[in-house]
Parts: structure tokens; sequence; C-alpha cells
């Protein structure tokens, strides 16, 4: 009968963050704090595109976990989670050892939905995490330097962006950014490169501002990229793509898929020690996992009711950052011998997309904002979250704004 032992499962913003809180809120004779997490550093998902389209730097989004946590007061344990057993109050990891928790917060991020589209986990790419994000960027390279050497004319070097959300819109940006900076570093005519951004609905960032859907196509067009709206995605294997548009099915040989078209909770819980909706878990009002006293689920594995709408607030890093703290708080609650948790009331304050180095959009506190004003938003949304993470130092080193004053 030791201390109780609160163990977080994962280092993304909902994590690190619940960890940091909880860190400074408990003193460490009254609970053990244990944080779990695949790699030693932090990574900024938000900014995995850049990684991916090879335009941004992988230094520049990783942190070191400590030097945002104190490694005397939390126990980092680097490992995967494979299991928890939520009977036994314990979590198997997958250097075998079994970690008993008094209480557990979920927070492991999202993987990939693919709607049961053939072919998609074993021949597209996926962005999901810095590893598939710089294997993204490996595949993009070595694919110019094979297409150098062919010598047919007729051939293109094609790629495809599934789905028209906003890592898809995002991260087509950046492709198409990077596209000219390898035509000449490859020697490839850039008349034979081609981005098209497949969608099965009619539109582009579907639930976003349309004027603002509007300008994004725009921008994104004069980039290079070619839309192919209400178009789905049949299947995909190793010698291309099968695209079903309303015309009917059209085949694109020797394409690279890179799929953006959906995410879910990690099925490590989601759907497996949990019940998941729709592939992640729905929180109570106070971020509890309905019948678990002592488990909290949040960011993209959680599904959190947005009464305004009747349906989930969609999974963003922005819901993740404000939902640690009210988790830090009610674990500290409950640890107390306290009774009354506190209701999470999101305070959305809107979103911002990046599209490409030299535009943005975004709508912020209800007010519509595109280019230079959009992209100064999204610095301050980086701004903030190093402050969160403790490191004003981190502001010049990290995060996006490094990418203006750093050379
Ligand atoms: P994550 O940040 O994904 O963290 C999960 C952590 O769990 C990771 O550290 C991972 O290594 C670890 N992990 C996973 N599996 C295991 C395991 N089995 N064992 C141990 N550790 C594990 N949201 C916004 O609000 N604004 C944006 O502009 C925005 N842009 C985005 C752009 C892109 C390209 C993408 C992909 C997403 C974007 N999002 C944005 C969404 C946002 O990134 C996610 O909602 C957010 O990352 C969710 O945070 P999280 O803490 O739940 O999970």
């Amino acid at each position: 009968a030791g201390k109780p032992r609160i163990v977080v499962l994962g280092a993304g913003y909902a994590g690190i963050l619940t960890t940091r809180r909880l860190q400074n809120l408990l003193s460490s004779d009254e609970a053990e704090i244990v944080l779990v997490n695949k790699h030693n550093y932090h990574y900024l998902t938000t900014w995995l595109h850049e990684v991916a389209a090879g335009t941004g730097d992988d230094d520049r989004i990783t942190i070191q976990i400590k030097d945002v946590i104190d490694t005397d007061r939390v126990h980092l344990i680097k490992d995967t989670v494979l299991e928890v057993q939520k009977e036994e109050h314990r979590v198997i990891l997958s250097h075998g050892e079994a970690l008993i928790y008094d209480y557990l917060v979920v927070a492991l991020g999202f993987e990939p939905a693919t709607f049961g589209i053939p072919g998609i986990m074993k021949h597209a790419l996926t962005i999901r995490s810095m590893n598939s994000a710089r294997k993204i960027r490996h595949k993009i390279e070595a694919l110019f330097a094979d297409f150098a050497d062919s010598n047919d004319e007729q051939e293109k070097l094609t790629f495809i962006v599934g789905g028209a959300g906003f890592t898809g819109i995002e991260f087509a940006a950046e492709l198409a950014e990077r596209i000219p900076v390898l035509c000449e570093q490859y020697a490839v005519d850039p008349r034979r490169v081609q981005v098209l951004n497949v969608e099965a609905a009619p539109g582009i960032l579907a639930g976003f501002d349309p004027d603002l859907a509007d300008y994004s196509k725009q921008s994104l067009e004069r980039l290079g990229v070619e839309f192919r709206l209400s178009t789905r995605i049949k299947s995909v294997d190793p010698q291309g793509v099968t695209l079903l548009t309303e015309a009917g099915e059209e085949r694109i040989e020797s394409a690279t898929v890179i799929w953006t078209g959906g995410v879910q909770g990690n099925s490590v819980v989601c759907g497996s020690a949990f019940e998941a909706q729709r592939g992640r878990i729905p929180a109570g009002e106070d971020l509890r996992i309905p019948g678990y006293d002592n488990v909290f689920v949040l960011g993209d594995c959680s599904a959190f009711l947005d009464k305004g709408t009747g349906r989930p607030y969609p999974p963003t890093a922005q819901l993740a950052i404000l939902q640690s703290d009210v988790c830090a708080q009610n674990i500290v609650t409950l640890l107390r011998g306290g009774q009354e948790l506190k209701t999470f009331v999101p305070f959305m304050k809107g979103a911002v997309a990046s599209l490409g180095a030299h535009d943005a959009v975004g709508k912020v506190f209800g007010i519509k904002v595109r280019g230079t004003m959009a992209m100064i938003m999204k610095a301050i949304i980086d701004i903030r979250y190093m402050l969160m993470l403790g490191s004003p130092k981190l502001i010049f080193g990290k995060g996006k704004l490094s990418t203006y004053v750093m050379p």
C-alpha cells in the first residue's frame, strides 16, 4: 500500500500537458506519476504534414520529454502500450512489464481510418507519427530518384492525396511547394509531375467556412494541385489506384497514394479495452469513461459530445490541450477524496490551416483570416503551446515561429 499511482498513456498534446499539470499540482507524497510513451520525444502532430512533404525540419517539431517534464518527479517509461486490462487495473507494455494503476489517463492519439477501402493500409502511405511522416518524405525522394532514370516521356510521376480535410489540404500544399525543388535536384521535368487531391465530397474542407474553403482551393490550384472532387478512392494496389467518379471507374497507374481521409482513436484502446463509437471512446462530462471511475480518456482517443451540434467535437490538438487541464484537476480532486468533479466545457477558439509556406487560412473567434494574418495566428498558437510546455526558450528553437526568425 504505497502511494496511489497515476499512469498516463501517451505523451502527445493531451498526455504531456496532463502530466505537467499533475506534476505541478501534486506533492510527491500524494501520488506517483508515470508517463508511458513510445519515444523519448514529444512531437507536434499539427506539423507532421511538413515533415512528410520534406519542407519542415524534424528537429523543430520534436521536443525531448525530459526537457519539459521533471523526471525526478515523474517516472518516464519509454515503451509501447500493447493492452489495457481494465478489470485488473493493469497496462501491458511491449517489454513485458505489467503496470498497475490507481488512476489511468488514456491519451494514445489517433490512427488512420480507412473506411474499409481495400489496399489503403498496405499500399497507401499515411501521416500518423514522426516515423510515418519521415517514411513519406523518403518515399517521395526515392520516387524522384527512380523517375529521373526513366526515359519514357509519356510516363508521369503522380501523387494522389486522398481526402481534402485539414490534413489533406495542408499536406497537398506542402507537397506542391516541394515539387519544384525536387525537380531541380533530380533533373525531372516539372510538367511530368502531378499532385491530385481526391475527395468524395463535392467541396473541400467540409464543415469549414465556405468562403475560406474556396480561398484555400484557389491557393492550392495556384501551387499546381489538381482537385478531383465528388470522386472516391475505390481501391489501392501495388500498381496504382482505382477511382470512382460520377462518370464511372478511372484507373491511374503507378500513382503513389498518401491517405489523409480520416482518423480514429488508437485501436490499442479504442474498441478493444474500451468500447468505441465510430472508433473513439465516448467520454463523460468529467472526461472519465462512463462505468470506470478511475479512467480518463483524452484527445483523439475520446469522443466528447458537443451539445450544440449533438455530435462529438472533431479531434483537434486544441481540444486535447483544453481537456488536459480539467483531467488533471479532476484526478487531484479524486486523490484528495473529493466528490465534485469539474465538467469539461470547451471554449474553442477556431482553426487555422497552413497553405504552404506563404499562405494560410483560418477562423479565429469567429473572424476570418487569410494570408499573412492567418500565418501570424498560426505562429501565435505555437507560441502559446510552447509557453504551456513551460519553456519560453523553446519558442525560438521549436515550432513554426523558428522558421521565420531562425536561419
Ligand atoms: P497525439 O498528439 O497524436 O499523441 C499521441 C501520443 O501517443 C504520441 O506521442 C505517440 O507516440 C504515443 N503513442 C501512440 N501509440 C502508442 C503506444 N501504443 N504506446 C505508447 N505510446 C503511444 N489540430 C489542431 O487543433 N490544429 C491544427 O492545426 C491541426 N493540424 C493537424 C495537422 C496534421 C498533419 C495532423 C495529422 C493533425 C492535425 N491536428 C490539428 C489534429 C491534432 O494533431 C490531434 O488532434 C492531436 O495530436 C491529438 O492529440 P493527442 O494527445 O490525442 O494525440
